[in-house]
């Protein structure tokens, strides 16, 4: 398995991979432009080509987009839906284009209006996004944490959100361990581990699970609340962790990890904790490679 962490573009999408290189990461995510606006990432083609340079000469098993934060697909603002789809077919076109893997997606809030009526929209939504773009690039539905009005936060809801979208095979599902875990999802015992993957078996199906995003949660099981913990420091803990790891359905998947670190996000001791649970040799910080 491949394991990397989500890193920043700060100054310019080629310098994550100088981060990547620094905490021994072998798969990363970025946010390409900022999460809490809809502004599009404006890339011309020199830098796009440094980027391509340096993340083949890194050896990068994979680049996944973090989409924006303001998606919503649930909602019957005209406004904000077609932004949401526009959003989502910019990033796979910039996927396309830099290489990446794919774009991962939190299908937004209903904010009352429920899930089953709302339902019909995320689906026409999704597949107008795919009917956009000729990406060859995977959109990733990730289960949310379980604020008011959640979308995707049950295994259900995932499976229901990709049957209604099609059968497009770019459509995958991203699981985030500390979202499922605010959910109910009791990861942190063999009891709940096997629970939760039979369930998730059922309704989603391990054939269209694509990324693990690795978090452990400060927050207790259940409490519908999205607080990233380091691995091995939240109520997941260790166990938990080492229990999926070794759990070939989702062991076949890259991990990336989205955890606070020591402020600065995903690091090299995070990176190591997951190795070592996996039964791998510690991995090194490379130095950045040269341009
Ligand atoms: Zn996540
Ligand atoms: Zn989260």
């Amino acid at each position: 398995m491949l394991i990397g962490g989500h890193v920043s573009t700060r100054g310019g999408i080629d310098k994550a991979v100088d981060v990547a290189l620094g905490i021994g990461a072998e798969v990363i995510q970025t946010h390409p432009s900022q999460p809490q606006t809809w502004r599009s990432l404006v890339i011309d083609e020199p830098t796009a080509e440094a980027y391509r340079e340096k993340a083949a000469a890194a050896r990068l098993g994979g680049h996944w987009f973090h989409a924006v934060y303001l998606i919503n697909l649930a909602t019957s603002d005209e406004v904000l839906l077609k932004r949401s789809v526009g959003s989502l077919v910019h990033y796979m076109d910039l996927a396309a284009r830099l290489g990446a893997d794919g774009v991962v997606f939190h299908p937004g809030s209903h904010r009352g209006a429920g899930f089953e009526p709302m339902l019909p929209t995320i689906g026409a939504a999704l597949r107008e996004v795919l009917e956009r773009t000729s990406s060859p690039a995977r959109l990733l539905v990730e289960n949310s944490a379980g604020q008011g009005g959640c979308v995707g936060c049950r295994f259900e809801e995932l499976g229901a959100i990709l049957d209604i979208a099609g059968d497009d095979p770019r459509l995958g599902v991203c699981l985030d361990t500390c979202h499922a875990f605010a959910n109910g999802y009791d990861l942190s015992t063999a009891v709940g581990v096997q629970a939760a993957l039979a369930e998730f078996q059922a309704t989603v199906g391990f054939d269209r699970l694509t990324l693990v995003h690795a978090n452990d949660s400060r927050v207790e099981l259940g409490a519908k609340r999205d607080r990233h913990a380091n691995i091995g420091e939240g109520f997941i803990g260790t166990a938990g962790f080492g229990l999926m790891l070794n759990d070939p359905r989702l062991g076949s998947v890259p991990w990336v990890l989205e955890v606070p670190g020591e402020g600065q996000g995903p690091d090299l001791a995070n990176v190591n904790r997951l190795r070592e649970l996996a039964g791998r040799a510690p991995a090194v910080a490379r130095v950045p490679v040269a341009r």
